[in-house]
């Protein structure tokens, strides 16, 4: 059932839309969308479906390998307005596949904690 990764990018555009989850670019030939690990892979996320949204080249390699949230808050101090939504989506259905399937160590603490910050916080741009 393992997508390969193009599959795994189209899914992710079909169930987001076309937009970088960071600062809202409409993908097109100019701004290439590219697979952003929602959990880092340096951090343990896995290369699933589940932690993969997309985003814009631009952003993908200035978060690097950020946490989530302290990106976000990045993000919104340049005046972007994130897909908090979609975050917090993705964040939640990766935490379901993960109790189905087992295994992810490294990613849960992780996972969790940033799922707690991104509710707990204020936006900044209001
Ligand atoms: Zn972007």
């Amino acid at each position: 059932m393992a997508q390969g990764r193009a599959a795994r990018m189209v899914a992710a555009r079909e169930r987001d839309g076309d937009t970088c989850v960071w600062c809202g670019t409409a993908f097109d030939e100019r701004t290439r969308a590219t697979r952003e690990h929602v959990i880092p892979r340096v951090k343990g996320g896995p290369s699933w479906l589940e932690n993969e949204v997309a985003a814009c080249r631009r952003c993908n390699g200035e978060r690097g390998h950020r946490a989530l949230v302290e990106w976000l808050d990045e993000c919104e101090r340049r005046g972007w307005q994130p897909d908090v939504p979609r975050l917090e989506r993705v964040l939640v259905a990766l935490q379901r596949a993960i109790a189905e399937r087992g295994g992810q160590r490294r990613a849960r603490p992780q996972l969790d904690a940033q799922l707690r910050r991104l509710r707990k916080r204020t936006p900044q741009h209001v």
